[in-house]
């Protein structure tokens, strides 16, 4: 029998094989991933600094351990570099692998902030393990940071700085930070409270070039200022991973097109996690991996699940202004209501007729995110 073939061990990778082995003991799982195969986890990197977490401890399985744990074969340092569909065999080393059904778990990327200038190379992202290693041993050095980019990631980031007592400026377009997720008033009030903790903003700008001098970059902003930081760290969004599939002919627009069964475009070939468009949804969160997981693995060991998914609140980790969200869908008709409360905004985002479509809590007001999250309606039924 060819074995299940699951590509990437990341949440996604290693979620799903947890879930098949408990539905099926006996196929054979190969799993590839190019990194370390390490088993982490990966919200925990914006808020590692708070909590002194090295690398190594904040990888809690290591690639034998994690197969021993779930009975599957792991390849770490194993770059996958072609699919065959026609063949059914993915191309590892030069060599070909057969599989029965194949997973592609391989995330998304990090987007490089489109500047110029010879310090641009300077600027670190954080999306992995490794990406982790080398940003925590720079920060040790740095007095002064500078975050690009004023969305979820950036401001976790920023706040896990602030604790461990950097300076930081966060850059970034918009006019309130976490423009996409909180409206107005709520991106107002977190703003102020990222700012009492110590956050200096740029908004309403740009980063155009970065100079690099001796340890010391200086960012010339499109306002026409420059600022200065020891450290930058872009955090503009992601692209989810998406090379592989499309030069195996597979369907893609924004991440690898699946259906609600999580099926590509070609026979026994599925997608999960960062990676995957599912009906038209990019969920780059953890929730809809752990929904998609559950439905994928009672899929392959032969009862297929379409993915369900709930209403997903989000969390995001600035324990200077907890914030919890809940987006509307997107073009859905309605409109925000933003109510002050003590210590916070509740914004609530609902139709003509009065349904709750989507929430924004800021400050003291998520004490108030089970009773909203259970009126609305499910992300995907
Ligand atoms: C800093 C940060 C904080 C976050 N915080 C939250 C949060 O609080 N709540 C939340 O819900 N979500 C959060 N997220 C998002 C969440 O962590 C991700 O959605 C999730 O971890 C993605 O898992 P994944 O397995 O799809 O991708 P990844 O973890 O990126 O794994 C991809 C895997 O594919 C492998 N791979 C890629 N290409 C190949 C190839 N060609 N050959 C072999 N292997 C390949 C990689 O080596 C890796 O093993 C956060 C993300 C970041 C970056």
């Amino acid at each position: 029998m060819n074995p299940v073939v699951i590509v990437g061990t990341g949440l996604a990778g290693y979620s799903l094989a947890r879930e098949f082995r408990k539905l099926d003991a006996a196929t054979p799982v190969l799993m590839f991933t190019r990194d370390g195969g390490e088993f982490y986890s990966k919200p925990m990197l914006s808020n590692a600094l708070a909590h002194d977490m090295s690398p190594a401890r904040l990888a809690s399985a290591d690639a034998a351990r994690m197969a021993a744990q779930l009975n599957v074969t792991v390849h770490a340092g194993a770059g996958v570099s072609a699919i065959d569909v026609a063949a059914r065999t993915i191309e590892v080393d030069g060599a070909p692998v057969p599989y029965s059904s194949l997973v592609l778990a391989i995330g998304a990327r990090p987007l490089s902030p489109p500047v110029g200038g010879a310090g641009v190379d300077a600027v670190f992202t954080v999306n992995s393990l490794a990406d982790y290693a080398r940003y925590r041993a720079a920060v040790a050095d740095a007095g002064r940071v500078a975050v690009i980019g004023p969305g979820l990631i950036g401001c976790e980031f920023a706040d896990d700085l602030l604790s461990v007592g950097k300076r930081v400026t966060i850059i970034g377009p918009d006019a309130t930070p976490l423009g996409r997720l909180l409206p107005p008033r709520a991106g107002a009030a977190f703003r102020a409270a990222l700012e009492r903790a110590g956050v200096a903003w740029r908004l309403g700008t740009t980063v155009r070039a970065i100079a690099r001098g001796q340890g010391v970059h200086a960012l010339a902003l499109a306002d026409g200022e420059t600022i200065e930081a020891d450290l930058i760290l872009s955090a503009i969004g992601l692209r989810p991973e998406t090379g592989l599939a499309e030069s195996a002919g597979l369907a893609v627009r924004r991440g690898i097109v699946v259906d609600r069964f999580l099926r590509a475009s070609a026979a026994d070939v599925y997608a999960l996690g960062d990676c995957a468009e599912v009906e038209g949804l990019v969920l780059p969160f953890v929730m809809p991996i752990m929904h998609g997981a559950r439905a994928l693995a009672r899929t392959l060991s032969g009862e297929p699940a379409p993915v369900v998914y709930p209403a997903m609140p989000v969390q995001v980790k600035t324990p200077s202004c907890p914030v919890v969200v809940s987006p509307p869908p997107a073009a859905a008709a309605g409109e925000w209501q933003e109510e002050a409360v003590e210590d916070g905004v509740r914004a609530r985002f609902l139709t003509p007729d009065g349904a709750l479509l989507g929430f924004a809590l800021v400050g003291a007001a998520v004490a108030e995110r089970q009773g909203l999250a259970a009126q609305l309606p499910p992300v995907l039924a």
